[in-house]
């Protein structure tokens, strides 16, 4: 399958057409932003990390019973995917305190969530993705309450797998974006990344950050971390 016209530029990735109108491909870049796209910078070799451990992680869900866009991986960056239309929610699951939750509320992160929290913000950046609740999500038309229940059944059942997964690589699954779409025939399935651009990930004996916050808190370091929880993804699958 190639890459026919691009449809989309975002600040991660591009999405091409292909001669199959319910596929598309989506190429990983190695471009980061951060805070609104305030901050811009690159990660080298991110776009490569990001779309194999999206398709693996992806796979696993798939496995675990949660229909996904993924089809097939055809570079190192480049994945054919069902083509969905977004619903334009960011489905946020957090089992421990950081980011936004620990500033909006003002407590410090690493609290340990006795049960994970969902949150939704509406994917729109001229209003700098809002915060938005599943009323006025439904309000708007931007999903039925069936499709909310669903949504939310499956975000958390991706933080269950997911959650075991990282576990069982040392890494703790500190909180995660999710998109979800619906396929040319109605289905609702997960689509968009899994990766440490949309998780926070820390070690589980030491706490080091192994994601994004690397990147927007300057930490220093950054590719390494993306290159280490990828060999810990791989090591593991290698068992
Ligand atoms: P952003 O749009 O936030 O800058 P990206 O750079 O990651 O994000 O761009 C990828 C775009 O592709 C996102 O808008 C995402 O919602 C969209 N997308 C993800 N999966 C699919 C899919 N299966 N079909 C169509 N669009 C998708
Ligand atoms: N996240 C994301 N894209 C966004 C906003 C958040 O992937 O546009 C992820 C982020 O990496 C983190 C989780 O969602 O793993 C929760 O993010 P938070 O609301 O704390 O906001 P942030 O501090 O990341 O801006």
């Amino acid at each position: 399958m190639e890459k026919k016209e691009q449809l989309y530029e975002g600040k991660a990735k591009k999405v091409y057409a292909t001669e199959d109108p319910n596929l598309v491909i989506v190429s990983y870049k190695d471009d980061a932003t951060a805070f609104d796209g305030a901050k811009k910078g690159t990660i080298v070799g991110k776009g490569v990390i990001n779309n194999q451990m999206t398709n693996r992680l992806m796979a696993k869900m798939e496995k675990a019973g949660i229909p996904t866009h993924f089809v097939k991986e055809l570079s190192e960056r480049d994945t054919l995917v069902k083509k969905v239309s977004i619903v334009p929610l960011e489905v946020i699951i957090r089992n421990i305190s950081a980011g936004h939750f620990a500033s909006r509320y003002g407590v410090e992160e690493g609290i340990v969530f006795s049960e994970p929290t969902i949150e939704f913000s509406y994917k729109n950046d001229d209003l700098h993705d809002p915060l938005m609740n599943a009323y006025h999500a439904v309000a708007l038309k931007l999903a039925t309450w069936e499709e909310i229940e669903l949504i939310k059944k499956y975000a958390f059942a991706v933080n269950d797998t997911l959650k075991a997964f990282w576990s069982e690589c040392g890494v703790t699954l500190v909180d995660f974006k999710l998109e979800f779409g619906k396929t040319v025939d109605g289905q609702i399935v997960l689509a968009d990344e899994i990766s440490p651009d949309t998780c926070r990930l820390w070690d589980s004996k030491t706490n080091e950050k192994l994601d994004k916050d690397r990147f927007r808190r300057d930490l220093g370091g950054v590719e390494d971390a993306y290159a280490e929880v990828m060999k810990r993804l791989m090591a593991h699958d290698a068992q």
